[in-house]
C-alpha cells in the first residue's frame, strides 16, 4: 500500500512577493529609456559612451527618450546653474514612477570645480540621486560601470504594481 502524499501547501505570500519582484527588476534593469540633460562640456563623453565601441543597448539602455514622460533613467551630465535648477526639477518630476538619476561627471555630482555662486553645488541638493559617476569628464568604462551598479540596485529594489503611497 503506497504512503499518501502531503497535503499540498500554497506557497507563502512572501515567496510570490519576491518572485514578483525579481521578475520585475530584472525585467525593468534591461530597459532603461535615459533622459539626457545635458548642460557642459561632459557632453563630448555622454556622445562617446553611446557610440558603437561601447554599445549601451547590451545593457537595454540605447534609446535616449527626449521627453521626460517616456523616459525612467534621468542622466544629468555637466554643470546645473541655479538658474537651470527649476528646470530639471521639472523635468525630475514629468518623468512617471519608477525613475532614477544619475549625476553624470563631477560638476554634476558635486558643483566640481565651480565652487561659485552660480553652479548648484550637486545635483542631490534638487532631487534624489540613485547613482554618482566620477571623473571630469568621466571615462566611457566609468559610465558603464555606473549603469551596471544602477542595474544591480533595480534588480534588488521593491518593485510594487500598484504605488502603495497612494
Ligand atoms: S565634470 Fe568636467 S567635463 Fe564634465 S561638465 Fe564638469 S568640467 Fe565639464
Amino acid at each position: 500500500m503506497s504512503t499518501p502524499l502531503p497535503p499540498q501547501t500554497p506557497p507563502p505570500a512572501e515567496y510570490l512577493t519576491t518572485r514578483k519582484d525579481e521578475f520585475i527588476g530584472w525585467a525593468r534593469k534591461f530597459s532603461l529609456f535615459p533622459y539626457p540633460f545635458v548642460t557642459a562640456c561632459c557632453a563630448m563623453e555622454f556622445m562617446s559612451v553611446s557610440s558603437t565601441p561601447y554599445d549601451t543597448d547590451r545593457f537595454g539602455a540605447a534609446l535616449p527618450r527626449f521627453s521626460p514622460r517616456q523616459a525612467d533613467l534621468l542622466m544629468v551630465v555637466g554643470t546645473v546653474t541655479h538658474k537651470q535648477a527649476p528646470i530639471l526639477r521639472k523635468v525630475y518630476e514629468q518623468m512617471c514612477e519608477p525613475k532614477w538619476v544619475m549625476a553624470f561627471g563631477v560638476c554634476a555630482s558635486s558643483g566640481g570645480f565651480y565652487r561659485n555662486y552660480a553652479a548648484v553645488q550637486g545635483i542631490d541638493t534638487i532631487i534624489p540621486v540613485d547613482i554618482y559617476v566620477p571623473g571630469c569628464p568621466p571615462r566611457p568604462e566609468t559610465v558603464i560601470d555606473a549603469i551596471m551598479k544602477l542595474q544591480d540596485k533595480i534588480a534588488n529594489q521593491r518593485h510594487p504594481i500598484v504605488n502603495e503611497d497612494y
